[in-house]
């Protein structure tokens, strides 16, 4: 038991990620005492480890594309060479000033305290943050997600790739086994693919991009064969296992046992959400079997006084049904609610405007 003083504050919001980032700020600069607690960096998984790393390493994939087909287009040039330790650098260069911003941004402004450490609920409104004890009628969980590791036998024996670690190799994998045919898994696949690896895609569904439109998925078979990716569909990985310095993949698929080898293996099975260790059941927040925070149309959670953006914290079906069109811009609409909530407008159902949470 610890026996910190307590700080008190009108808001905290936990997770500095795209949707805790901006909350927190608006709250702040409408002079609200707020704390951002955050475990790892702000900018969370878009910045740091999601959509702005991606979409740097990707376009070094493109213009490797784009000089392959030089001669298309009258150009001579040799045959180019992926160099990832120069195209990583790349990208920890750009994320880099962005992140620094971030941090400046957030330290000159009034009323706002990032408080660095992992949250854990200790009772209702009160938080452990290490030594620290943070107390707020109000708190918003924002804590993301992270790769779901699927239980696979042998995969404890297999150093596997994440899209974390996959954004840091300075090595090209020869050869590279991608589980999972969600935006993750094939964004990877063809950023790879077009760096030079030889890539093969195991996708449990029956197309790509499942919860896109069954013409996305189309068309993106009809690139990925043009650029010699191998996809297999409905095929359920049982297990994998070293051989020599490569890694064996035992997939079922239809009524066939088959086996696909590779010297990198990364898996992109979807998102699991990061609750586990927020002790919810000491605030009495409620979950769902896969951990996800159940909330109500305004967001709220089953405890008084806690509310969740509309981030991979959280899901409920009655959000999925609702989203039309479908998005692509997640986070940037994920805050809209958290801005009419501040302003204390959202006292009305918010869910029209609500993004799929397709992108967590
Ligand atoms: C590979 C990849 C590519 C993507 N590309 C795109 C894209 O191109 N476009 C797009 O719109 N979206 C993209 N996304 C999705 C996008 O990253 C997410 O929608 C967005 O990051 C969600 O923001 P968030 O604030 O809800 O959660 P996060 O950004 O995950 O932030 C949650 C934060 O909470 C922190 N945290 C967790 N637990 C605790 C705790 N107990 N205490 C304190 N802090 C905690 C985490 O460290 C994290 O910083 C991509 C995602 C991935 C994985």
């Amino acid at each position: 038991m610890t026996t910190a003083s307590v700080e008190h504050y009108e808001l905290i919001v936990i997770g500095g990620g795209m949707a805790g980032l901006p909350l927190t700020q608006k709250a702040a600069l409408k002079g609200r005492n707020t704390a951002l607690v955050e475990k790892e960096l702000l900018g969370g998984t878009c910045l740091n480890r999601g959509c702005i790393p991606t979409k740097t390493m990707i376009h070094s994939a493109k213009i490797m594309h784009h000089v392959r087909r030089a001669a298309e287009f009258g150009i001579v040039v040799g045959e180019p060479k992926a160099n990832l330790q120069a195209i990583v650098r790349r990208k920890d260069e750009v994320v880099k000033p962005i992140r620094d911003g971030t941090y400046r941004s957030a330290g000159k402004i009034k009323n706002l305290s990032v408080v660095e450490g992992e949250a854990r609920f200790e009772a209702p409104g009160r938080l452990a943050v290490g030594e620290r004890l943070l107390e707020s009628a109000t708190i918003v969980i924002n804590t993301g997600t992270e790769a779901m590791i699927p239980p696979i036998d042998g995969l404890a024996d297999v150093d596997y790739l994440t899209n974390r670690s996959a954004l840091d190799l300075t090595e090209l994998p020869e050869s590279l086994i991608i589980v999972g045919g969600g935006y993750v898994g094939v964004e990877f696949a063809q950023m790879y693919a077009r760096f030079g690896s030889k890539v093969t895609l195991l996708q449990r569904a029956g197309r790509l991009v499942p919860n896109e439109e069954p013409e996305v998925s189309a068309v993106l078979m009809e690139v990925f064969q043009r650029e010699r990716i191998e996809v297999v569909t409905g095929a359920e990985v049982v297990g994998v296992r070293r051989s020599g310095g490569d890694v064996v993949v035992s997939a079922r698929v239809g009524a066939e046992l088959r086996t696909f080898q590779c010297t990198r293996l990364m898996l992109a099975a979807g998102r699991t959400p990061n609750t586990a260790s927020l002790n919810l059941g000491a605030a009495g927040v409620e979950t769902d079997r896969a951990g996800f925070i159940k909330i109500d149309n305004r967001f709220q959670t089953s405890a008084e006084g806690d509310w969740a953006t509309i981030s991979p914290a959280h899901r409920c079906s009655r959000i999925r049904r609702e989203t039309t069109p479908r998005s692509s811009i997640a986070p940037s609409l994920r805050v809209i609610p958290a801005r009419r909530w501040i302003n204390g407008s959202c006292r009305t159902p918010c869910s029209p405007i609500l993004p799929s949470d397709r992108w967590d």
